[in-house]
């Protein structure tokens, strides 16, 4: 049984691997701008997906896949929504609080 923690770190390193995938593929992306759907900011196409319709930024795939494996969120719409309303805020504080850990 994994901790959060743990699974926090391996999600991080999976949605930082997207990132440079997709530059391996394709480094034009990294200039390709996009508005996430999930954050509202201006972001780049590298590592982005798309889920059910949505395209999501890298930082939300990261809060999105993150949510998924704790099962704090069943589905994109459920993070959409949550967004809208900062219901995730905790979540994301968690993240935040786990990639400055990890950093040190
Ligand atoms: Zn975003």
């Amino acid at each position: 049984m994994k901790s959060e923690e743990e699974i926090v770190k391996e999600m991080q390193e999976v949605v930082a691997q997207m990132v440079i995938d997709d530059l391996e593929e394709d480094p034009s992306l990294e200039f390709e701008m996009f508005e996430c759907d999930c954050c509202g900011k201006e972001k780049s196409l590298a590592g982005s997906i798309e889920y059910a319709g949505y395209r999501l930024c890298n930082d939300c795939v990261l809060i999105a896949e993150t949510g998924f494996a704790l099962n704090k969120i069943k589905d994109i719409q459920e993070l959409i929504d949550a967004m809208e309303d900062k219901r995730l805020e905790k979540l994301c504080d968690f993240i935040r609080a786990e990639e400055k850990r990890s950093n040190n």
